[in-house]
């Protein structure tokens, strides 16, 4: 579609790319290749640093040095985030993080069951979106006093990202104190 009528499609992979999804990028989940991919957050571990990925055509329109940013390429930053990509290729790592995100996402059901108090649940891989009766904010208050930190999308949706490396016993963990916070 896009490429009938010449438009470049891009995919903003900041959150849901670098295996949060349980593959390297989310765009493998659906078979469509972008043109432009931008990357940045975890890309360094935390670290700034971002990333603008060009398909061979659009990349050929432009030079090293075209796109600056002051502290772009610096190399501590640089070497972090060589490491994050290494470790983020392995195949089985992202192999668990599908597996184990399937797994997951059944954990956030039951709870969704159990509790009432979710109205919908979507997400795969390590990144879940689920939408709550009340305030998602108030949750995520509750969250810290039990250990669990979780995080908003906007006023209703409470948002699930758990680390990369986590295995089911942490999960469930996280479930268990979810459970416990999200009908009080
Ligand atoms: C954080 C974020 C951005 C903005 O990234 P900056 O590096 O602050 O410009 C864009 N898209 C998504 C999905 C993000 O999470």
């Amino acid at each position: 579609m896009t490429a009938e009528r010449e438009i470049a499609l891009i995919f903003d992979e900041i959150q849901c790319g670098l295996g949060r999804t349980g593959y390297f990028f989310a765009y493998e989940n659906v078979g469509v290749i972008p043109d432009m991919l931008t990357l940045a957050k975890p890309l360094a571990g935390g670290l700034p640093m971002g990333a603008v990925l060009l398909s061979g055509e659009i990349g050929a329109t432009i030079q090293p040095g075209d796109h600056g940013t002051t502290f772009g390429g610096g190399p501590l930053v640089a070497a972090v985030a060589g490491y994050v990509v290494d470790r983020l290729s392995d195949p089985s790592l992202l192999k668990a993080v599908r597996e184990n995100g399937v797994w997951l996402g059944e954990q956030l059901d039951t709870v969704a069951r159990r509790s009432g108090r979710v109205r919908a649940i979507r997400g795969t891989g390590y990144i879940w979106g689920l939408d709550v009766v009340e305030s998602a904010n108030e949750i995520v208050k509750r969250g810290w006093d039990e250990g669990l930190l979780a995080l908003t999308a906007g006023e209703h949706t409470l948002r699930i990202l758990p680390p990369l490396v986590m295995d089911r016993d942490d999960l469930m963990r996280g479930v268990q104190i979810l459970e416990r916070i999200i009908g009080q």
